[in-house]
């Protein structure tokens, strides 16, 4: 099992992707820009999205990649949108409502639409083509949720998605094996009251979050805004954390194997 980085960015620019990871090549976990980047036949291969929460900028791909595979996944099965029941019904409401885009869970027919929504709940195991992945608590400004993937003897990928601290996911976390904990940090110390009332993570609280995590655990670092990579990551590098901490990039492949093997050496 391989999850591979598509975008881990908080925003566009030049290089710069939103964030979606695809795992193994049926699975998408958020639809952000980095989506855009994959070849039609690739895209037509999708047959699962897991959506953190309902911000732009984890969404805009679904209608898009919906309306590009029409043709390719005609008498296949609906694209399965999992998330929580408010993020599907904001989707509904302010996205496939026939304004600022078509409803594809009707379209292009009621009978054989091109998405399904699918709603979830935090402590659900979704079983998706043999991939076991569970729903993780997320604390941020609108209904969110994380994602662990089950890679077996391997351990657990863990994406914690949009987040301020949360001390329930490190109450999870705290039973399982992580292998991979990829963790936001939105915005860089100097704009940590921005972090606090948009309910994201800057350098300082990160640290503080990554205290409750046992071990030393490969720490992956997303959504940093286009332009403040290096000075969010130097701030991050100042924390002393037992952690080995790193900034995730597009085209990172992360390996879940059943051997004691490491994606990064
Ligand atoms: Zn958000
Ligand atoms: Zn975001």
């Amino acid at each position: 099992m391989i999850v591979q980085v598509l975008g881990c960015s908080g925003s566009i620019a030049a290089g710069c992707r939103t964030t979606s990871f695809l795992l193994d090549d049926d699975v998408l976990i958020d639809a952000g820009t980095g989506v855009g980047d994959m070849p039609l036949d690739a895209l037509a291969r999708i047959q699962h999205i897991l959506i953190s929460h309902s911000h732009l900028d984890h969404i805009l791909s679904i209608g898009l990649l919906a309306d590009s595979v029409m043709r390719e996944r005609k008498n296949q099965p609906p694209i399965q949108v999992h998330a929580l029941p408010e993020t599907l019904a904001a989707l509904r409401t302010h996205i496939f409502n026939g304004v600022i885009w078509p409803d594809f869970t009707r379209l292009p027919s009621a009978e054989h639409p091109m998405l399904a929504l699918v709603p979830i709940a935090v402590g659900e195991v979704l079983e998706l083509n043999g991939k076991r992945v569970e729903v993780l608590s997320a604390a941020h400004t609108v209904p969110a949720v994380g994602y662990a993937v089950d890679g077996g003897t391997a351990g657990w990928w863990v994406y914690t998605g949009d987040t301020g601290p949360n001390p329930a996911l490190w109450e999870r976390l705290a039973r399982m094996q992580v292998a991979h904990l990829v963790i936001e940090t939105a915005f860089g110390d100097d704009e940590r009251q921005l972090a606090r009332i948009s309910r994201h993570l800057c350098p300082a609280a990160l640290g503080h979050e990554l205290q409750h995590l046992a071990g030393s655990v490969d720490v992956h670092i997303t959504h940093i805004k286009p332009g403040e990579r290096e000075a969010v990551m130097a701030e991050i590098g100042k924390l002393g954390s037992p952690h080995k901490i790193r900034a995730l990039e597009i085209g990172d492949v992360m390996r879940l194997i059943d051997e004691p093997k490491r994606a990064y050496a």
